[in-house]
């Protein structure tokens, strides 16, 4: 059930609010975990409206989702988030299937859609060096006829590099591009939270599968 996914997302983002927000307070101002926890709860209260047959159609909620995280949560990454989860709202359909193909249509009209509204590419120490790599795991895998757990799993890797990588590189966008230089050595606590939001649906995906 999609209802079930969303729910250990929640979960997830409730226990690991202070890491997030201890990630934000070496580079940022120190409210990531809370805008997250923010937007969890705004998407629960959400999903509350809708009823049995629209909790089963992903379009329906992830754009109940997307609307909610982009209207409640403060911040730089409310927005973004919500507009990632609102385009991809668009692209799915009413019964998506689990496979490769769908996860590439839904993560790429994500980034696009966080690309439009905050400008940033790979490189600028974002949610976007995790999502990207991603992505790009499940359009490769997706193109080579990959077995669907062998790329979640590639995928789940990829986006853990990305959040490495981040530390190695400067803000260019967002709060901690204040910092220039000097936010070298942290991670990017929104690559941190979309790589924990991936590696949660991942997980359930492939319990799901089993
Ligand atoms: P704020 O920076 O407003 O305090 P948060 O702390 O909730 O908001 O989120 C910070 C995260 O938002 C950053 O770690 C980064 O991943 C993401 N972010 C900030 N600006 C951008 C942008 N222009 N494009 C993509 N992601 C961004
Ligand atoms: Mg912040």
């Amino acid at each position: 059930m999609i209802k079930d996914a969303v729910d250990a997302v929640v979960k997830m983002i409730v226990a690991q609010k202070d890491y997030l927000s201890q990630l934000d307070a070496k580079i940022g101002d120190g409210d990531h975990g809370a805008n997250m926890v923010r937007g969890a709860q705004a998407a629960v209260e959400a999903l509350e409206e809708l009823n049995d047959s629209e909790l089963e159609d992903l379009k329906k909620v992830l754009q109940a989702i997307g609307e909610a995280v982009a209207m409640n949560v403060g911040g730089s990454s409310g927005p973004l988030y919500g507009t990632g989860i609102l385009e991809a709202a668009k692209v799915a359909d009413k019964n998506s299937a689990l496979d490769l193909e769908t996860l590439e249509k839904l993560f790429g009209a994500a980034i696009s859609g966080i690309q439009r509204r905050g400008h940033a590419q790979k490189g600028d120490k974002t949610m976007l060096d995790s999502l990207i790599p991603i992505y790009e795991t499940f359009k490769a895998g997706n193109s080579a006829g990959k077995n669907l757990v062998t790329v979640l799993t590639e995928a789940r890797d990829a986006g853990r590099d990305g959040v490495e990588f981040t530390k190695t590189i400067a803000a260019k966008r967002g709060r901690a591009s204040y910092l220039g230089e000097r936010s070298i050595g942290f991670e990017d606590p929104g690559a941190v939270s979309s790589l924990l939001i991936y590696q949660t649906l991942c997980g359930y995906w492939i319990d799901s599968l089993k």
